[in-house]
């Protein structure tokens, strides 16, 4: 599949991950919008988190959310899920944007 999330999730892109878990991985946006603008992406490839209905993966994906905002930030963050080409979304795998104006 031609999926540059699951690409980056398979290690052939070598990008530096953060931080990971069983269900999920983070690794830091290309193009960042804030100080902290880290990705927050499920293993398991699905378009959007509309199409994400497993809840091993969504407890997987918020427990690594949690974490990463509690490492990176100082616990003040925007999180972000677009869905939809309309609506912003350019990577059609799920992703979460952890956005905070701090760093760590
Ligand atoms: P979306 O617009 O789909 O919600 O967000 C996709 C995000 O993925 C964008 O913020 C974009 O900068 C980021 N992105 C796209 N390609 C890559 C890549 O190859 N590596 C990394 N680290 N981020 C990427
Ligand atoms: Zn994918």
């Amino acid at each position: 599949m031609d999926c540059i999330f699951c690409k980056i999730i398979s290690g052939a892109l070598g990008t530096e991950l953060l931080a990971e878990n069983e269900q999920a991985v983070a690794f830091a946006d290309i193009n960042p919008q804030a100080k902290t603008h880290i990705l927050v992406v499920p293993r398991q490839h699905t378009v959007n988190i509309s199409e994400l209905e497993n809840d091993t993966v969504l407890l997987g994906l918020f427990s690594l959310i949690r974490e990463v905002s509690a490492q990176f930030t100082d616990g003040q963050f925007r999180l972000q899920f677009n869905a939809g080409e309309r609506e912003g979304q350019s990577v059609f795998h799920t992703h979460a944007h952890i956005l905070s104006q701090s760093g760590n």
